[in-house]
């Protein structure tokens, strides 16, 4: 096992930055994602990671070694990484049976045929292939397949996996399952992980940290949870959460409210404490709240009537079973809520909605950082 670590790594291909100065320490033992929109540098990061792709400038360390470094002239091949990968494509041999696959890299590697046996029947036992050992890849389902793709990259008992959206062809159920089952396996094995994703769903459910990447920069390394209540920037805050949470310009009144215009919000004591700190009364910020942390007056626990509570226009409603999400107007302010199904709300109808303030964001309208 071993941590795994970037210092100041940037990626160009001719003119394009597709990663800028990235800085990431995943630790011993981390399942650490890498989560961004389509093009922003995932991919690249964790190729370089691989061995698969030279860094333009920068260092990158995995363990106490230093792998890649062309200051120095330094660059390890993939092979003498101690690593393993898993693609969203899983190229098994077809005509190999699923023992042969899984067997493939340790007779790569000469290891002695009675311990070749011993670790391919652990890794079949681990994640349920026993019974399929003896099948080509074209006798078995995609989450089959998949995991025999897995027992491939486990069986050498590598320092790192590295995973490219390694579940994206399975359909959604099956993916739902191996969500589960990797992030046990990663658990039990105890492999420093790296998983690349644009799935935000995918990075809050396995991932110990998460790296948001926008544009080639890092925007933002935590939890699921500190990204998720703690979102570094806009980007992140709109990132991270389905439906997106609602960002609306906001004027900060001497009186302690977000005025909106069309209405108003009172912010709790520390939060206009803190705005008051930055010198931002009388100015405008971006105010985020989450659909989640609105409600249905009627089903609110938070009610606090004339303070946080506005009447608005009910313009569409989406059911989506287990809630609603309501899309909702005051005047020229429009925003989304996330209903109890059993809300009773109905479209061109008025609906008293109170929003959860504790749950309120803020950022700089300059820039986009948060304030809180
Ligand atoms: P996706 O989720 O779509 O795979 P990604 O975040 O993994 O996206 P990358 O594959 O890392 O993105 O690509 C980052 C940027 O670098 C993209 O704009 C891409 O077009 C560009 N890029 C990647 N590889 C090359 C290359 N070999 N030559 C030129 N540009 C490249």
């Amino acid at each position: 096992m071993a941590e795994v670590r970037l210092t100041g790594v940037w990626k160009m291909f001719g003119d394009f930055a597709a990663v800028k100065d990235m800085n990431l320490h995943v630790k011993d033992g981390e399942f650490m994602i890498l989560l961004g929109p389509s093009g922003c540098g995932k991919t690249t990061t964790l190729r370089m990671i691989s061995g698969l792709e030279e860094p333009t400038k920068g260092q990158i360390y995995i363990g106490d070694k230093l792998v890649a470094d062309p200051e120095k002239g330094i660059f390890v091949p993939p092979k003498d990484r101690d690593i393993a990968m898993v693609f969203q494509s899983y190229a098994l041999y077809p005509h190999m049976t699923v023992y042969d696959n899984i067997a493939f890299p340790l007779k790569l590697r000469k290891v002695p045929k009675q311990e070749i046996d011993q670790r391919v029947r652990e890794v079949a036992e681990l994640l349920g292939l026993t019974e399929l050992l003896k099948r080509k890849p074209r006798e078995l389902s995609g989450g089959q397949r998949q995991r025999v793709a897995l027992g491939r990259a486990i069986v050498r008992k590598p320092q790192v996996f590295l995973m490219d959206e390694p579940l994206s062809n399975l359909d959604a159920k099956l993916r739902v399952k191996m969500r589960a089952e990797l992030k046990r396996l990663q658990r039990q094995l105890g492999v420093t992980t790296i998983y690349v994703t644009h799935d935000q769903v995918e990075a809050m459910t396995m991932g110990d940290r998460i790296a948001v990447i926008n544009a080639g920069v890092l925007q933002q390394v935590g939890t699921p949870d500190e990204v998720y209540d703690r979102p570094a920037n806009t980007f992140v805050a709109g990132f991270i959460g389905s439906p997106p949470m609602n960002f609306m310009n906001a004027t900060i009144t001497e009186d302690g409210f977000a005025d909106f215009g069309e209405f108003r919000l009172k912010f709790l004591p520390d939060q206009f404490e803190v705005l008051e700190e930055r010198n931002l009364v009388g100015k405008e910020v971006i105010f985020g709240i989450r659909p989640e942390d609105i409600y249905d007056a009627m089903f609110a626990q938070v009610k606090v009537p004339g303070e946080n509570m506005v009447r608005a226009m009910v313009e569409i409603i989406e059911n989506l079973g287990s809630e609603k999400i309501v899309h909702l107007r005051v005047g020229g302010v429009t925003f989304l809520g996330a209903f109890r199904s059993e809300s009773k709300v109905r479209e061109g109808q008025e609906v008293d909605v109170v929003f959860d303030m504790r749950k309120a964001h803020t950022f700089e309208k300059k820039n986009g950082k948060a304030i809180f």
